[in-house]
């Protein structure tokens, strides 16, 4: 089942809904029952996608390990 997103004009969250596609335009009540929803534009994910997947920031922290919990001592 195709995912939309939608964002809630009354708290302003964005918030996703797996729903069939002839409801995709139909209201959607924001996780807070805010029924004020607009539908984004979605990214639904049937088939290949053209847009490449953003490449990941590898490394960073990581931290964890033997030696950070100060086991190897
Ligand atoms: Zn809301």
């Amino acid at each position: 089942m195709p995912r939309y997103e939608y964002r809630c004009r009354t708290c302003d969250n964005t918030f996703e809904l797996s729903r069939p596609m002839a409801e995709s335009s139909a209201p959607a009540a924001c996780p807070d029952g805010h029924e004020n929803s607009v539908k984004l534009l979605s990214t639904v994910s049937v088939g290949g996608t053209a847009t490449a997947p953003a490449p990941r920031s590898g490394g960073g922290g990581g931290g964890g390990g033997c030696c950070g919990g100060g086991c190897c001592s």
